[in-house]
């Protein structure tokens, strides 16, 4: 029975990011490519690398100030404990799959893969507050002009993506995202 639910759940994953991926393709016109074809296959896009710019971003004040403001808001520390967490949690719940529940560890990885999506849209979310939090100290120091030319270098040099797959495959919200988010008050 659970083993008949959790190929539907898997099924479903795949549907789902098949519709993310066409929707996508559609809202950017950018090409998806080889990766674009591996993040549907289950586990596999766990792993798979999401390219970020066409071109590094240029060198600039505000992201240095942007790096120091991750710096002095302890930024990286938190992350890494929501990731330890994460963690402490995932290894919890696979000794539940195989002890209590008597799955294969086949099984039990596919489950924690499914009951990691939703968790990484929100380690995302997470994430990319700390980014809104850094941007916000940067044009702080440096004020607004200086902030809004390197937004548009940072949104220039970025392959765009929409929203809904940022947060699905992103720790880092998309520099239009930032822009606006930066701009908005
Ligand atoms: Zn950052």
């Amino acid at each position: 029975m659970e083993q008949v639910l959790l190929y539907i759940l898997l099924g479903l994953e795949v549907v789902l990011r098949v519709v993310l991926e066409v929707r996508e393709r559609r809202l950017t016109q950018v090409r998806g490519g080889v990766f674009a074809v591996l993040r549907l296959v289950p586990l596999l896009n766990d792993i798979v690398p999401l390219p970020e710019s066409r071109k590094a971003p240029a060198a600039s004040a505000f992201v240095e100030k942007h790096e120091e403001g991750h710096k002095s808001l302890h930024h990286g520390i938190l992350r890494s404990v929501t990731k330890i967490i994460f963690l402490i949690v995932a290894v919890w719940f696979l000794a539940a799959m195989l002890s209590r529940f008597g799955l294969t560890i086949y099984e039990s990885v596919l489950w924690l893969h499914l009951a990691a999506i939703p968790l990484r849209m929100i380690f995302h979310l997470y994430c990319w507050n700390q980014e809104y939090e850094a941007d916000a100290y940067a044009m702080k120091q440096l004020g607004k002009a200086k902030a809004k030319e390197a937004m548009r270098d940072l949104v220039a040099s970025e392959i765009p993506y929409t929203k809904l797959f940022a947060v699905v495959y992103r720790e880092h919200p998309t520099a239009t995202l930032r822009q606006r988010r930066l701009f908005a008050k």
